[in-house]
């Protein structure tokens, strides 16, 4: 039985990540710090074990901080102790709002980099070398012709978040050169994930207010906001909002077990590989979307556009497609229907 080291594993994508794994039957110990999420997931992962949904095997949790090296010292001995080393390590641990990044850079360099470099250091050590990486298309620079973003297209983050996954994307590609060690890293960079698992078990709970607009359209769906403000009608897209490529996040999470299990075969040594649908939804399709689906009415107003936003950004994901012979299944309808049932099974969230 394979043992996979899950960094932010409670955390939105994560969580349904662990959820892929177990049903595959893989033993996962989950890593995090709980600063965005809440121990509760291991709880409603432990109830799929029981309820015997597939053949579910082993759930570790430790609560504790990458930027900690003592910890993840001490974690690494302990598991090599029990004959649970780890055979390769998914890294979602680490801050995400754009917006936070601007105004607390340091903050987001701290956490990203210093953490993420930690983790690498000690996985150095133990010969832990199968790397699964969470990038984003917060990399890329924006298009001004609003075409598909394929892997060689320009990196050029507008913003602190965006700056730390691209250095971190640098410091995997010179690892993955070294001769002393054999490193096997994916690193695969999501366009907008949304939904939640059809079970409306497990969803997405940020503690803090939502920037994202999936939280947000739910919200106001559920008349906790008013109205969402829709930032800007005036771009260079056909009805003038902004368009996105959402992808329902079980979609993304199968994308990461084949990713894994391509690297546990030995199948290439460092590979970037948008994750997304290559099917372009603009905010106004989005609304009319869960509104259909759910038979709910979502308020809107048209407001300046939000700093940093570009008119269009679209993945071109042939490249996942062939490599990983991974094709997202779940359209734009299931990724509201899942999200709305997510948020009305648990309107407090966990
Ligand atoms: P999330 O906030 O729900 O999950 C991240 C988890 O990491 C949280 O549970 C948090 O408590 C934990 N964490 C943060 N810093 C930590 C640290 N130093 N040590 C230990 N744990 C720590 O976010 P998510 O949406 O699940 O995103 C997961 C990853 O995917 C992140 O790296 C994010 O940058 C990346 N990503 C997310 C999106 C998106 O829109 N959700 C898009 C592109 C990339
Ligand atoms: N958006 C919006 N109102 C909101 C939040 C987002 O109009 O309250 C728009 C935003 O301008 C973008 C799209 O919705 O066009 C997706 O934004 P999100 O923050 O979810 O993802 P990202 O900007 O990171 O792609």
């Amino acid at each position: 039985m394979k043992n996979i080291l899950i960094t932010g594993g409670t955390g939105f994508i994560g969580s349904h990540i662990c959820l892929v794994l177990l049903n595959k039957g893989y033993e996962i110990t989950i890593v995090d710090s709980l600063i965005n999420s809440s121990p509760v997931v291991i709880e409603r992962l432990k109830e799929f074990c029981k309820s015997g949904e597939k053949n579910v095997n082993r759930i570790n949790f430790e609560k504790g901080d990458l930027r900690n090296q003592d910890f993840l010292s001490s974690l690494f001995e302990t598991y090599y102790k029990k004959g649970l080393k780890f055979d390769a390590v998914l890294h979602l641990a680490g801050l995400k709002s754009v917006k936070e990044s601007t105004q607390e850079p340091l903050k987001y360099w701290d956490y990203n980099l210093i953490g993420t470099i930690n983790l690498l250091k000690i996985m150095g050590e133990y010969r832990c070398t199968n790397l699964v990486f969470s990038s984003s298309a917060t990399i890329y620079g924006s298009k001004k012709d609003n075409t598909l973003i394929d892997e060689y297209s320009l990196i050029n983050p507008i913003n602190a978040y965006g700056y730390t996954k691209a250095t971190i994307e640098r410091i995997l590609e010179d690892l993955s050169k070294t001769k002393n060690q054999k490193w096997r890293i994916a690193s695969l960079r999501y366009f907008n994930p949304v939904g939640a698992h059809y079970s409306g078990r497990i969803g997405e709970n940020p503690l803090d207010n939502p920037n994202n607009i999936l939280p947000i359209i739910t919200k106001v769906a559920a008349g906790l906001i008013d109205e969402l403000k829709i930032f800007g009608n005036d771009w260079d897209t056909p009805d003038g909002t902004g368009i996105r490529d959402y992808i329902h996040v079980m979609d993304l999470a199968e994308g990461h077990l084949i990713s894994l299990e391509k690297i546990l075969n030995n199948e290439f040594k460092f590979i970037k590989l948008n994750l997304g649908t290559a099917k372009g939804t603009s905010v106004l399709e989005l609304i009319k979307t869960f509104e259909k689906v759910n038979k709910v009415k979502v308020p809107y107003r048209y407001c300046l556009r939000r700093d940093g936003d570009v008119a269009y950004s679209v993945a071109d994901n042939s490249l996942a497609k062939s490599i990983l012979n991974w094709i997202p299944k779940r359209d734009l309808e299931e990724m509201c229907r899942d999200s709305w049932n997510w948020y009305k099974n648990n309107p407090k969230g966990f």
